[in-house]
């Protein structure tokens, strides 16, 4: 079974990644997040460990010419609690190492900084969710937690900034979360809701599932399996924090949302294309 796959967000004609290759370690993710957009996969919830990952890896490595980009992981996090006594992500690195790999790492976790021993002897960028609503990751590591790994992450390694999804009426002005990481570049997206992400929204904060429906499902759009705030919105809310990043000289780029961007690549792939070792081992 092959786990590097070409990055097919849900098919969504909005995706301006270009061409790059998907790897989650692990099934399934345990950080709950009420707003999660992979809740469609059955059991999801459950995080399990996959038949015969390291041979399948190998293989898979072996057929790459050489210029591909890895992201881990798109619709689960290569650092769940467990992965602190497996240790299956962090040998997953080793063969990315050992392969020459380009590699985003996106997690939503400081355990990411158990592995900055290899992360910095790669061309790798580590993206880190920073989203400033502790309220809807429930299970995830802290708001302060991840800004503490992100400071470290950066002082040896290009560091992502991921604050996304952008929610209306609760993380919108948290621009004090950009100041706090200082990273090379910012993704931000506006939240995309699904029935289930709404019903888990509406139990966790009943007062914003409130004022989410009716800019959603009065007001928004549904673009293929996802409802959208309406194009005027998204673009007010995406530009506060565009012209905030270019303040401060910091690129800035949108994801899924078919709107333009400066910046040079929307996933922050442009800084996994150099080795960049800021301790300049
Ligand atoms: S970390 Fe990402 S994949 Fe995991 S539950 Fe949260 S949104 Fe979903």
């Amino acid at each position: 079974m092959r786990v590097l796959r070409p990055f097919d967000p849900w098919k969504s004609e909005l995706c301006t990644c270009g061409f790059k290759l998907s790897f989650n370690p692990y099934t399934g993710c345990a950080h709950r997040c009420d707003y999660c957009y992979a809740t469609y996969i059955p059991r999801f919830w459950e995080v399990r460990e996959k038949n015969g990952l390291f041979r399948n890896l190998r293989r898979d490595l072996e057929e790459l010419s050489g210029g591909e980009v890895i992201s881990m992981s798109n619709s689960s996090d290569p650092y769940p609690p467990i992965e602190k006594e497996k240790e299956i992500t962090r040998n997953c690195l080793k063969l990315f190492r050992e392969y020459d790999v380009k590699l985003l790492v996106v997690t939503k976790s400081d355990l990411v900084t158990r592995d900055l021993d290899i992360l910095s002897e790669m061309n790798a960028v580590v993206c880190m969710t920073i989203t400033g609503c502790d309220q809807l990751e429930r299970y995830a590591p802290k708001t302060e937690k991840r800004i503490a790994a992100f400071k470290r992450v950066s002082e040896i390694m290009p560091a992502v900034l991921r604050f996304d999804p952008l929610i209306p009426f609760l993380n919108e002005n948290r621009l004090n979360l950009i100041e706090a990481c200082d990273p090379d570049h910012v993704v931000t997206s506006t939240l995309k809701l699904r029935r289930d992400s709404f019903q888990r929204i509406s139990r966790a904060l009943p007062w914003l599932a409130e004022r989410l429906k009716k800019l959603y499902f009065d007001e928004g759009e549904k673009i293929g399996a996802y409802w959208y705030l309406n194009r005027e919105r998204r673009l007010r809310m995406l530009k506060i924090v565009e012209d905030f990043c270019s303040s401060l000289g910091i690129s800035c780029a949108f994801c899924r949302e078919g709107l333009d961007f400066r910046a040079e690549s929307c996933d922050g792939k442009h800084l996994a294309l150099k080795k960049v070792n800021r301790l300049g081992n």
